[in-house]
């Protein structure tokens, strides 16, 4: 992979300007440009025909200064441990600007978790807690959903570390089915907070966004639930969809009840009825009010950012766009909402699933919304009033809040 497009490279850069903005001394920098923490492992599975596949996995514990590390686990058949360590310093980065009292941390596994059966992601599930829970709990670090992941593995995980252990521990993961310690809301909190950061943009840029067209590119937990909320919370008129085999366009606007209907029934958006195909290159140069990158990295690049004309860019994916497009976006007047800010909901509610695993008592949907929405709000405007005192572009006027908070904690345990 060119330095230009790996992820890890690109997340040391984006540090690297952060840290000579802030004035940052040689060895917090150092300090902050590497993982703490890495293991490498290999998981044979038992698969459905007698054979055995042998699985390579990750869990990178980026930096825990400001608690335990938490992150979300990806299986992806393009994982590798460089995606992870970029993922799981973008956590550390995320938990800070939020300002929850965690740090960053990311796992993986590099498998096609599309081409497996229940039985075969259940033995590879159980396998990846064998091989990592020497260095995972619910006090050093605690995984979670990501791409291709979700509650029922999160399930068989708690499950398998709870029959290590002999005791059963519900705060060693999140992102659990809602019997086994899952808190209400946790399912849609990461495209609830990149609404919420959005009303607060269209509010900070005098921007109208009822009836307002939106685009979303990946339709995986983020995608479908931004198109749910976008509606119900903004009014927004979604006018395109798209997921890893492209994408469709409805001049009128095509509904969350329409969009998700199709995909449960053909596994796909494609070819929805009454719509126009379009790439996904396509779909994230229309012209929209509000463009939603909502599935995997470098998809707004030096060769596209150009011909971005959304005005607001809400990054639900992580890592959606490279350090060159961000320049080009910001000169070209385009907001972006940079991903570890707009998507900070789902670990924000991981959290507070944590808060009532610890103490066995659970909370209301309406008070989770409310506290996910202080969060976010609070988070958005300290990124906003940044980018304006600096006259940098928001995703640097995250990194400026984020960094100061994770140096701060550094230097007070006195690492550094
Ligand atoms: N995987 C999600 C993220 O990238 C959630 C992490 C978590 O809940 O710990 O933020």
């Amino acid at each position: 992979m060119s330095t230009e497009l790996n992820p890890f490279d690109i997340a040391q850069r984006q540090l690297d300007e952060a840290a000579e903005l802030l004035g940052l001394d040689e060895a917090t920098h150092q300090l902050l440009r590497w993982p703490r923490r890495e293991l490498r492992v290999i998981i044979p599975v038992r698969m459905d025909d007698g054979t055995v596949q042998v699985f390579h996995g990750y869990r990178v514990q980026y930096n825990d200064a400001r608690g335990a590390t938490k992150g979300g686990l990806r299986w992806h058949p393009d994982e590798t441990i460089d995606t992870v360590r970029a993922l799981a310093a973008w956590m550390a980065w995320k938990t800070a600007v939020v300002d929850i009292p965690l740090g960053g941390g990311k796992g993986g596994v590099t498998c096609s978790p599309k081409e497996m059966s229940q039985g075969e992601q259940e033995r590879l599930a159980r396998g990846y807690i064998r091989a990592i829970h020497r260095i995972i709990d619910d006090k050093t670090d605690v995984p979670a959903p990501d791409v291709y992941t979700n509650p029922q593995i999160m399930a068989w995980m708690m499950d398998e570390f709870s029959i290590i252990k002999g005791y059963n521990v519900p705060g060693m993961i999140t992102g659990k089915p809602l019997p086994l310690g899952g808190s209400e809301g946790r399912g849609d909190a990461t495209a609830r907070g990149g609404v919420y950061t959005v009303r607060e943009a269209s509010k900070a840029l005098d921007i109208d966004l009822r009836g307002a067209t939106a685009a979303i590119q990946g339709y995986g937990n983020a995608g479908q639930f931004v198109h749910k909320l976008g509606e119900e919370i903004l009014s927004l008129k979604v006018v395109a969809v798209s997921d890893s085999r492209g994408g469709v366009y409805r001049e009128e606007g095509i509904s969350f009840e329409e969009g998700v209907a199709w995909k449960n029934k053909n596994g796909t958006v494609v070819d929805m009825a009454n719509t126009k195909n379009v790439t996904n290159e396509e779909l994230l140069e229309l012209d929209v009010a509000v463009l939603f990158p909502s599935a995997l990295e470098n998809v707004i690049t030096g060769a596209n950012a150009r011909n971005i004309k959304a005005k607001i860019s809400a990054e639900l994916a992580n890592g959606p766009t490279t350090p060159e497009a961000d320049d080009i976006l910001h000169e070209r007047g385009v907001y972006v909402i940079p991903d570890f800010l707009c998507n900070a909901g789902g670990v924000t509610v991981s959290y507070f699933e944590q808060v009532q695993n610890a103490y066995d008592f659970y909370w209301p949907v309406e008070l989770v919304h409310e506290r996910l929405d202080a969060k976010m709000t609070a988070a958005f405007h300290a990124v906003h009033k940044m980018a304006q005192e600096k006259s940098v572009h928001n995703r640097l006027a995250a990194y400026l809040v984020a960094v100061q908070r994770v140096a701060e904690a550094c230097k007070l345990r006195g690492w550094v």
